[in-house]
């Protein structure tokens, strides 16, 4: 079929394996094309992230086109297995021509009718960008709805009228806006009004979807700029609601913005240090408790917000299982927000208040601590710039947990010395000391036969023999230990 007046052409990129699949549905009379995010991709020299085909044969010919393929799903989507390694590769979804059905409740199309005509199929896509089919082996592209002038203009346009595709599918205002934070796209005026008059439809989509879409966003290189684009539309309410509360909540003076606009910088930051989703999450939410907590201080004639870490990490809690988000993304993010205000002045912080924190927040999680009071500095907008503190304390956490140079490093102890027939008393020790230093010199020495051995003709010493090397092993201890603290210290630059 013609699907054009005149016919496109386009150069693109196709892997072999990609490229095979389509010519083998064509060889058996079929059309094949590329459609989709694969082929936006390819137009904007950007990787994509995986392959659909669409075609006009039936789910059960492409089953019989291919050896190894799987079909289970209501939307006659096949997954055609290739021999290629490369894991994005690996499954290529061949979808039929699939027609739009009538919708209830802005979330799934009521049954799944296929089509003939990939023009049908182009028209039930999402956006004018996401809707231009291309056919490898020709060349050909069929871009019905001038999805490549809005990739020149960097803008996300629905296909049709914007405000009946929202109200079909609630979940597309989402994407929009996380295909703007992906691409750096920017939402072309008539479906962002599309988006403002169905905004309420949101709520009717579950958590699970939103959730997904949300972390896109997070991941994406610009959060900030959607949030505040969600925020804008009118359906951020549908998917944080907490955050609008902090608008116009002014803070104390080491503050330039509201407690909105630095949740927003706070995360930003995240995200340009390419921080691991867990930071960029908590630093969303880290003041999410303020709104709730603030009071006026007279005597000091400034905002306090005492407790807003405890009880925001309790409304993160709530906020986040609402969302369907994984256990251990909840407690990494929600221990994160409770443990923020920690005390860091390495000047006069101790090694056991670092213990502690390190405890209560998690050995794994307290890099992320530190990144998360980095973003928080950052987003006051009046950051003070100290790299050497934060260097110190760094350096302090990794000292609380070293394993400090010990005689419990040796593979023998004073029980077993017990049992090999010495009596309890300061001799056991001086024994272990004595066979630390051995250790220390040659590691190779720290097996149970070679320490047992020499344990035990220690064990004939006098008392004052015994003593001297003992002692003169627990001073050994300490240089080393010493040295091994300084080199750390060194590794942060704080020497
Ligand atoms: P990426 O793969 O980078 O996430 P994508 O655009 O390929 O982006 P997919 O979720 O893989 O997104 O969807 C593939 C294609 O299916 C889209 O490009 C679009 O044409 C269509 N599509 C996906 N979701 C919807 C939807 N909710 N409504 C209409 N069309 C959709
Ligand atoms: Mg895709």
């Amino acid at each position: 079929m013609n699907y054009n007046t005149g016919m496109e052409t386009a150069q693109l990129t196709v892997p072999p394996a990609i490229k095979q699949i389509g010519e083998t549905i064509k060889n058996a009379g079929f059309e094949s094309y590329l459609v989709g995010g694969c082929v936006r991709d390819l137009m904007i020299s950007r990787e994509p992230k995986d392959w659909d085909i669409t075609t006009n044969a039936t789910p059960e010919e492409i089953q019989g086109l291919f050896v190894e393929t799987f079909y289970e799903n209501t939307y006659g989507t096949v997954g055609v297995v290739t021999e290629s390694e490369d894991p994005r590769l690996k499954v290529v979804e061949v979808t039929p021509y699939r027609i739009e059905s009538a919708y209830t409740n802005a979330r799934h199309p009521d049954e799944v009718r296929f089509s003939k005509n990939l023009t049908d199929d182009l028209k039930r896509r999402d956006f004018t960008i996401n809707a231009i089919a291309y056919d490898p082996s020709s060349g050909e592209l069929i871009d019905l709805h001038h999805g490549r002038e809005d990739l020149a203009r960097r803008v996300i346009t629905a296909v049709g009228d914007p405000h009946e595709r929202f109200a079909e599918d609630a979940l597309r205002m989402l994407r929009a806006i996380r295909l703007a934070a992906e691409l750096d796209f920017a939402i072309e005026t008539q479906t962002a009004a599309g988006i403002v008059g169905n905004a309420s439809q949101l709520a009717k989509i579950s958590k699970e979807r939103i959730r997904d879409e949300l972390t896109r966003i997070l991941m994406s290189p610009r959060p900030m700029q959607a949030i505040y684009i969600a925020q804008k539309l009118g359906i951020l309410k549908y998917v944080l609601p907490r955050l609008e509360d902090g608008i116009g909540i002014d803070q104390n003076q080491a503050h330039s913005y509201d407690v909105f606009e630095h949740l927003m910088r706070a995360m930003q930051c995240a995200a340009d240090k390419n921080w691991p989703f867990e930071v960029r999450l908590a630093a969303l939410l880290h003041d999410v408790g303020k709104p709730a907590t603030r009071v006026w201080s007279e005597e000091r004639k400034d905002w306090s917000f005492h407790g807003h870490e405890v009880v925001g990490a309790r409304m993160a809690k709530d906020i986040l299982r609402d969302l369907k988000f994984p256990k251990e993304t909840i407690d990494a993010v929600v221990s994160l927000i409770r443990w923020h205000m920690f005390f860091s002045d390495p000047d006069t912080v101790t090694l056991s208040a670092v213990r502690r924190i390190i405890n209560n927040v998690g050995k794994e999680h307290i890099k992320e601590l530190l990144d998360l009071r980095i973003c928080d500095r950052v987003g006051t907008g009046r950051p003070k710039e100290q790299p050497f503190r934060l260097r110190k304390y760094m350096s302090m956490v990794d000292e609380a947990l070293r394993d400090p140079i010990s005689v419990g490093m040796l593979k023998i102890d004073g029980t077993r010395l017990m049992t090999l027939g010495e009596k309890p008393g300061p001799r056991i020790g001086w024994i272990l000391h004595a066979l630390l230093e051995e250790v220390l010199d040659d590691p190779q020495k720290n097996t149970p036969e070679y320490l047992e051995n020499k344990a035990s003709s220690m064990m004939k010493m006098t008392t004052d023999e015994l003593r001297e090397i003992g002692e003169a092993g627990k001073e050994r201890k300490s240089e080393e230990d010493e040295a091994a603290v300084k080199k750390l210290r060194e590794k942060h630059h704080v020497n």
